[in-house]
């Protein structure tokens, strides 16, 4: 298949560079001319571990390529996936200008029939809305096809996620659409992944409802948290023994500092809206979000317990990104908690293993630290926002030595109380 891929964000570069690998011709598009020019040089503008290789040979080999030109990749190809920004917009709903626009542009540029496949996150209904547009913007009549085949993807994860993910849902309304479709996966249909087609709508919706699904296990566990630091249980306990019920399952049950990233936040708010805008009650999705925003909040006073008075304090905080294998910021725990800290006059020596240079962008007076050792180097106290590896096994003595008072508290549950106290560490953690 020739594919143009429009958007090539975390998610447009790396379905464009795994879609090639299976075999397709892709020509990425992006309206940022910067990022163009740097993929064009073989540079990925974002942290994904696997993504460089991968690019470099399918560029090597000619199945891979990178325009500013939506015209130019539109008449080349045959199928058009969107893969745009749909973030927060207004009333917490999805904002699909980009998404619009790009459909414009696909009616007025379109020299052919053309499949258009929808891989932005976008509102149950939304496919059906840019259909209208694409024809609305034609010149004269042409034949056109629409999908829906949203992204299931995590950052971090995301080549292994594309190339064997637990499933691929498509929408359709023809037969020819379903053809095209399984055409473009069966590399992966080879690999015995599930490949579901199912109608337009439902296909929009199984990406919202899985989204907030995940999302509503990470705030219940965090709601359960606050009752064992009350009562003396370990949140730790209680998830294995949730887990090992088979109706349950063990992913996605441990407690924290609240969910972030470009998905989760925006899409259980964008889904309340929908559930709104269609008088259905989003009650359950209103709670998930109202726990996590708590949650994101929750290490500063269990540091004002151990740190009453925090004006003029060094803290240290290890991770900025909002989960590991990232450098996306977007809704991290880390932002709400270090301004917060910094509203109480307190000073952040902060390090995070990829994410230092967009957190250099978002976060100001935070003095960036070489590595995790010089970060608690004369730090007051030790905050733990992101679940890197390098931290779970790092040299607990060396940085009891370097911290001025040897305090920790961890958003992230990374080690055992018991261990902690064992070094002599005041050591709090979440729901423990
Ligand atoms: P992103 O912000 O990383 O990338 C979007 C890209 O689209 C940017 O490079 C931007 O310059 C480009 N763009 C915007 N308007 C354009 C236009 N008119 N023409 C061409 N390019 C344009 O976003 P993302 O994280 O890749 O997310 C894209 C979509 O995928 C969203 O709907 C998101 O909800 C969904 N999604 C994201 C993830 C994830 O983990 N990031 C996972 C699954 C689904």
């Amino acid at each position: 298949m020739k594919i143009a891929m429009i958007g090539a964000g975390y998610v447009g570069l790396v379905s464009g560079t795994c879609l090639s690998e299976l075999g397709n011709n892709v020509v990425c598009v992006d309206i940022d001319e910067e990022k163009i020019n740097k993929l064009k040089k073989g540079i990925v503008p974002f942290y994904e571990p696997g993504l460089k290789d991968l690019m470099e040979r399918n560029a090597k080999e000619k199945r891979l390529s990178f325009t500013t030109s939506i015209k130019e990749a539109l008449q080349e190809s045959n199928v058009v996936f969107i893969a745009v920004g749909t973030p927060t917009g207004k009333n917490h709903s999805a904002d699909i200008e980009a998404v619009k626009s790009v459909a414009a542009n696909i009616g007025k540029f379109m020299n052919g029939y053309k499949l258009i496949v929808i891989k932005s996150t976008v509102p149950v209904g939304t496919t059906e809305k840019l259909k209208k547009i694409i024809a609305s913007k034609q010149s004269k009549k042409i034949d056109f096809d629409i999908a829906s085949n949203p992204e299931f993807l995590r950052e971090g994860e995301a080549v292994n996620d594309f190339l064997i993910p637990d499933r691929i849902v498509i929408g359709v309304e023809n037969e020819k659409a379903k053809k095209a479709m399984e055409g473009i996966y069966k590399g992966i249909a080879r690999t015995n992944k599930p490949i579901m087609v199912t109608d337009i709508k439902s296909s929009e919706l199984i990406k919202y409802a899985s989204n907030a699904m995940l999302a509503a296990r990470i705030s219940f566990m965090n709601e359960i948290s606050a009752l064992c630091e009350k009562t003396g249980a370990d949140i730790k306990e209680v998830a294995k023994g949730m887990g090992l019920d088979s109706r349950i399952g063990s992913r996605f049950l441990q407690a924290g500092i609240g969910y972030g990233g470009s998905c989760f936040p925006k899409d259980v708010k964008a889904l309340a809206e929908t559930m709104k805008e269609n008088d259905c009650k989003a009650r359950m999705l209103e709670a998930i979000e109202a726990v996590n925003q708590d949650q994101k909040k929750s290490l500063v006073p269990k540091l004002q317990k151990l740190l009453p008075e925090l004006n003029g304090k060094t803290i240290g905080v290890w991770g900025l990104a909002f989960k590991p294998k990232t450098d996306d910021l977007r809704e991290a725990p880390s932002i709400v908690i270090i301004e917060e800290l910094q509203k109480l006059g307190a000073k952040i020596k902060a390090f995070d293993p990829e994410a230092m240079e967009n957190a250099r962008k978002i976060l100001k007076n935070v003095v960036y630290c070489k590595d995790a050792f010089e970060t608690v180097k004369g730090s007051d106290a030790l905050l733990i926002v992101t679940e890197w590896n390098e931290f779970r096994d790092i040299d607990l003595k060396e940085v009891k030595k370097l911290l001025k008072q040897p305090i920790i508290v961890d958003g992230r549950n990374i080690y055992e109380p018991t261990e902690m106290k064992a070094l002599g560490f005041t050591y709090v953690a979440i729901g423990r």
